[in-house]
């Protein structure tokens, strides 16, 4: 089940998950590329596919519990936890603090694995590591879609399917704008 690099991109791209063209992103940098993660959710199959590429790259590592961070990471990881057989649960915001409600938790010495769908700098990833700790259970390691490169908030290791490192430009040197290619905005269309 294991998935090569360029057969999960052309899935995404596939999907719509990754769209090729001129955007500007919420930064107000330009880019040539769009990363839209969720669209693949709605393929439940190609879902489905790349959950089982996740687990199988932590087999044989004693995963008791996966733990994702809302809204992300939730359906993909619920999907990772059903194709490894363990538990799922979910952490998310309550006055701006990541928290386990709902009556979800770990226990001390639980093995847990983090899921997210895009992992950029891992700032929530790092904060559901957090909660883990202070719980007494330990994160085996983090598993995302994507890992969109740069430095990380986080000391787990990442497993991702796809590492897409995505070239950005300020607006007055973007060779796009040069060759006056028309501006896509993601945010303003079905894509957001
Ligand atoms: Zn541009």
């Amino acid at each position: 089940m294991s998935l090569p690099e360029n057969e999960v991109l052309d899935a995404l791209r596939d999907a719509g998950a990754i769209l090729s063209g001129h955007f500007q992103l919420t930064s107000g940098r330009h880019s040539d590329t769009y990363v839209q993660c969720a669209r693949v959710l709605e393929d439940p199959a190609l879902t489905t596919r790349l959950a089982a590429a996740m687990a199988e790259q932590v087999a044989g590592r004693g995963v008791d519990v996966v733990a994702a961070p809302a809204v992300g990471g939730v359906i993909i990881g619920f999907a990772v936890a059903q194709a490894l057989g363990v538990r799922f649960i979910f952490s998310e915001r309550e006055h701006g603090v990541m928290t386990f409600r709902r009556g979800f938790g770990v226990t001390p010495g639980e093995r847990v694995l983090v899921v997210e769908d895009v992992v950029t700098t891992g700032g929530s990833v790092a904060e559901v590591i957090g909660l883990v700790r202070a719980a007494g259970a330990e994160t085996v390691a983090v598993t995302s879609i994507i890992d969109r490169g740069g430095d990380k908030a986080f000391d787990v290791e990442l497993l991702p399917l796809l590492q897409l490192e995505v070239e950005s430009m300020e607006p007055h040197e973007c060779r796009l704008c040069s060759a006056e290619i028309p501006i896509d905005s993601p945010g303003s269309r079905r894509l957001a």
